[in-house]
C-alpha cells in the first residue's frame, strides 16, 4: 500500500509530525528506528518542556507523545530504515528486504552521542565507558567517575551521577564551560563534583574483565600527562546528526546536518522534509524539535494538497 507520509524517526520531532499528519487524516507510518522515542528516552528529568511545571521523566514524556499520535491514527513500528531512494515518485524506503512507498517523507532521525575516537574507548564501551549517565550511572555506586565535556549535558550528567558515585570529576579541554549558568551553578555547588580544567583524555586504562581503573590525561597547555584513577568514564561531548542514509541524496551543511530552506522544513528534494536535531545544530531542544516536527507535517500536508 502506497502511503501519503512516512516518518523516519520517533523523537519529539517525528512524533509531533505524526500527531499533526494523523490529525490531517494522512495515516502516517512512523518507522521508529533503533531507539524509539529518541534521545529523551535516555535522559532523566526534563524540566524545560512547557506544560510540565513539576518536570517529567524523558521516557514518560515520549510515551505520551506516542500515545497522542496513535490516538489520531498514526502507525508506529519498531523498525529501522536501512535504505532510501528519493529519485523517483513515490519515494521508496526499505527496512531490510521490506520496501515501503510514500508520496512524501519526513526525516526526523535525530542525532547520536559523539565519542573521543580512542581505541580503548571503543573497546571498553559498556565495560566502564559510557555515553549515557542515565542508563549506566547505577553501576557506579560508591565509585569514582569522570565525565568529559563542558556543555549542559556534561553538567546535567555530572549532577545525576552524584546520586550513585562517591566522587565525580568533570574533565574539560578548556578553562571555561559553555553550559548555561544555572547548570554550572548546580555543579559548582555540589560537594561531590570537582573539575579538571584544560585537560583531555589520551587513553583509557582497563580491561573487559576488570573494567576501567584509570585514564591518561594531557594538559592542553603544557602537554604534560598524568594518570588519574577512576572506575568509569562518561562521554558528554555533544552529538552528531544521524544522516548516513541520505549521503549523496540530500544536501548537508559543513557540520553534517541536513539543510532545510529557511522558514520551512523543505530539503533539496520536493516532498522530502526534515525536522528536529537532524537539521538543527543551534537549538537542539525537545520543544524546538517538536515545533519543527509540526512545521514538517504542515509542509508535507500542503505539498500533498498541491500535488
Ligand atoms: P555541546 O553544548 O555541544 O557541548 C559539548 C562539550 O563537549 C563542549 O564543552 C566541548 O568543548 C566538549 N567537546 C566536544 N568535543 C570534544 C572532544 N573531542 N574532546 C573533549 N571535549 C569535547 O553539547 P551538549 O552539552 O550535549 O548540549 C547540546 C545542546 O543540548 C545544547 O544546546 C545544550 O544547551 C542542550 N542541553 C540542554 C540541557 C538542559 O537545558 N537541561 C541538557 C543537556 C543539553 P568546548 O566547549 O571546548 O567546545
Amino acid at each position: 500500500m502506497n502511503r501519503k507520509v512516512i516518518i523516519i524517526g520517533s523523537g519529539p520531532a517525528g512524533l509531533t509530525a505524526a500527531l499533526y499528519t494523523a490529525r490531517a487524516n494522512l495515516n502516517p507510518l512512523v518507522l521508529e528506528g533503533n531507539q524509539p522515542g529518541g534521545q529523551l528516552t535516555i535522559t532523566t528529568d526534563v524540566e524545560n518542556y512547557p506544560g510540565f511545571p513539576e518536570g517529567i521523566m524523558g521516557p514518560e514524556l515520549m510515551e505520551k507523545f506516542r500515545t497522542q499520535a496513535i490516538r489520531f491514527g498514526a502507525e508506529c513500528h519498531f523498525k529501522h530504515v536501512t535504505k532510501v531512494d528519493f529519485n523517483a515518485r513515490p519515494f521508496k524506503v526499505w527496512v531490510g528486504d521490506d520496501m515501503f512507498t510514500s508520496d512524501s517523507i519526513i526525516i526526523s532521525t535525530g542525532a547520536s552521542a559523539k565519542m573521543l575516537g580512542l581505541e580503548s574507548e571503543k573497546e571498553l564501551m559498556g565495560y566502564g565507558v559510557s555515553a549515557c549517565a542515565t542508563c549506566d550511572g547505577f553501576f557506579f555506586k560508591d565509585k569514582k567517575v569522570l565525565i568529559v565535556g563542558g556543555g549542559d549535558s556534561a553538567m546535567e550528567e555530572a549532577n545525576y551521577l552524584t546520586k550513585f558515585a562517591s566522587e565525580v570529576k568533570i574533565v574539560h579541554r578548556r578553562d571555561e564551560f559553555r553550559a548555561s549558568k544555572i547548570m554550572i551553578d548546580r555543579v559548582m555547588n555540589n560537594d561531590k563534583i570537582s573539575v579538571i580544567w584544560n585537560s583531555s583524555i589520551k587513553e583509557i586504562l582497563g580491561s573487559k574483565e576488570k573494567g576501567v581503573h584509570a585514564v591518561i590525561l594531557e594538559d592542553s597547555q603544557s602537554k604534560n600527562t598524568i594518570e588519574e584513577n577512576c572506575d568509569g568514564v562518561f562521554m558528554a561531548i555533544g552529538h552528531k546528526p544521524n544522516t548516513d542514509l541520505f549521503v549523496d541524496i540530500l544536501d548537508f551543511d559543513s557540520a553534517g546536518y541536513l539543510i532545510t530552506t529557511k522558514g520551512s522544513t523543505a530539503t533539496n528534494i520536493e516532498g522530502v522534509y526534515a525536522c528536529g536535531d537532524v537539521q538543527d545544530h543551534v537549538y537542539r531542544q525537545a520543544v524546538t524539535a517538536a515545533g519543527s516536527g509540526c512545521m514538517s507535517a504542515i509542509d508535507a500536508e500542503r505539498y500533498l494538497e498541491n500535488n
